[in-house]
């Protein structure tokens, strides 16, 4: 590996991988068999040329912030992290388009935008940290996407080099372009199927304004209920996040964020675009959230009181953080008129376990975010952690939703993708993979199950298999 590289994009001492040994998912740990940090598309070509023609497995990595587990080394594998790919190569204010490397930070691109009157929309909570690639790897989402979209749908063109080191060009800069939609296939793809080396996203003029309300409820299944109202109602928030009593005290100690304490959850509700359009949405979402007992409704009085309300809501993960050793954030995504049952289960799966659960996640897109609260030195927590979060996916498919709303499968969610699909469904997504990946050996064992291992596991998939939670209104 050394041959065309510099001494120091090497890493081979245990003390110089241990950083990479984890991704945002600490309960996995593993240090790979060595490191590379390339800084040029030919040492890149070169670290994935050794790989292929030695049969070893490649991870890439890029902020290492994957809740999932999707940048997890191999201890017989080589970690590519693109963190030196981390250029701005031109912001186009006429076309609205931006391109970068991988390893720029989300935030980076809006601020990098910001003389020009546009933004990046989609931004996870995570987005100062970061990278566009794992954003694209990921297919991230954040409070924004309910209303401008996913990453898949604020991606334009994608650069990708193969396992053999073939750069490739996917996309353009039209709407649409002749052949299949290979930028969505990528998006999401979770290093599996090519390393992405460049990103031109899309840029959107910032809102004329912006309006928050904060509204407060005794109970938590009473605000998953008005979220089903208002998108009932035809109106799409820019954002529209609900928070229980766990995560309103955690974020409140934290940030400051002007969060009622005593209430059992609240809603943050953005409306944004024009004036006279916002107020008017604000009024009929008013009436909406008071019509289901909100017990306090509260319009941000300006955009620092705003801002600050969202900062609330962004540090909620790291918030939770401070109240319990260790938590495990779970993803899934259910219909939004199946909240609040939903959300009543898992207080009594929390209760049955014993184990504490915050919730704060995207209620307008119904992509929840149970945090289990655990403390990984106390014997035993870990796994009944992990099992009840596998309960909480499980219940998710069987409300007619998925294990997974942004934030990938990578090793924490394999064995519920054989609750999600059949046999028929993953030979599609392994003939995918054999097409870019013919020998295996972009992300091995993570994303997508072999048949035999949900064989091993008992044939779970939810249409053919049992029904744990009957109760549940399903499509
Ligand atoms: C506090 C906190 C809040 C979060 N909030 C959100 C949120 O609101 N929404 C959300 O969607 N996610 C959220 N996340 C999860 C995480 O930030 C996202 O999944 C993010 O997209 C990961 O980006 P990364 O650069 O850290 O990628 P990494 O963690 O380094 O990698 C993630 C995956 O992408 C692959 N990958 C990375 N770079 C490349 C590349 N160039 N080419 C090919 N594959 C690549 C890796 O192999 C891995 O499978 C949050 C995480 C934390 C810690």
């Amino acid at each position: 590996m050394r041959k065309r590289m510099p001494a120091d994009s090497v890493l081979a001492d245990d003390e110089e991988l241990r950083p990479y040994e984890c991704d945002g998912l600490s309960a996995y740990r593993q240090v790979p068999l060595l490191a590379v940090l390339p800084a040029t598309l030919e040492e890149l070509r070169h670290a994935l040329r050794v790989c292929s023609t030695q049969d070893v497995p490649v991870v890439c990595r890029g902020a290492g912030t994957s809740l999932s587990g999707g940048a997890l080394p191999r201890a017989d594998g080589v970690l590519i992290s693109l963190a030196r790919f981390d250029r701005i190569l031109d912001i186009d204010p006429v076309n609205r388009t931006a391109r970068v490397q991988p390893g720029v930070r989300n935030l980076a691109v809006s601020e990098a935008a910001e003389p020009f009157g546009l933004y990046y929309a989609p931004d996870p909570s995570s987005q100062i940290a970061c990278s566009i690639g794992g954003n694209v790897a990921e297919n991230a989402g954040g409070v924004h996407c309910l209303k401008y979209g996913l990453t898949v749908h604020n991606v334009l063109q994608l650069r990708f080099m193969t396992i053999d080191g073939e750069l490739m060009t996917a996309g353009g800069s039209g709407l649409d372009g002749p052949g299949y939609d290979i930028p969505a296939l990528l998006t999401g793809s979770e290093g599996m199927l090519g390393v992405i080396v460049e990103i031109t996203v899309k840029l959107l003029p910032r809102p004329e304004t912006a309006r928050v309300l904060l509204a407060s409820y005794d109970t938590v299944e009473r605000a998953g209920a008005a979220v089903a109202d208002i998108i009932a109602q035809g109106i799409v928030p820019a954002g529209l996040e609900l928070m229980d009593n766990a995560a309103i005290r955690a974020a409140e100690a934290f940030v400051h964020a002007g969060y009622p304490e005593d209430a059992a959850a609240i809603l943050l509700c953005e409306l944004d675009g024009e004036e006279q359009e916002a107020q008017a949405q604000v009024a009929r979402v008013r009436e909406l959230l008071l019509a289901r007992g909100a017990t306090g409704v509260r319009l941000a009085k300006n955009d620092a009181e705003r801002r600050r309300m969202w900062a609330g809501r962004k540090a909620a993960f790291p918030a939770v953080g401070r109240i319990s050793p260790d938590y495990y954030c779970m993803d899934g995504t259910i219909p939004r008129r199946n909240l609040a049952r939903v959300l009543g289960r898992i207080l009594q799966l929390s209760d049955q376990y014993g184990l504490g659960v915050a919730n704060v996640f995207h209620a307008g897109d119904g992509n929840l975010h149970p945090l289990i609260l655990y403390d990984a030195n106390a014997p035993g927590e870990l796994q009944r952690t992990k099992e009840l979060g596998a309960q909480i996916l499980e219940l998710c498919v069987e409300a007619g939703g998925t294990i997974t709303g942004e934030h990938g499968v990578g090793v924490e969610k394999i064995d519920q993708m054989c609750v999600q699909f059949g046999s028929q469904e993953l030979a599609q997504f392994h003939a995918v993979k054999e097409v870019f990946d013919p020998r295996g050996l972009l992300n091995p064992g993570k994303a997508v199950p072999t048949l035999a291992r949900c064989a091993e596991l008992g044939g779970m998939h939810v249409h053919g298999g049992r029904l744990r939670f009957p109760e549940l209104d399903r499509f």
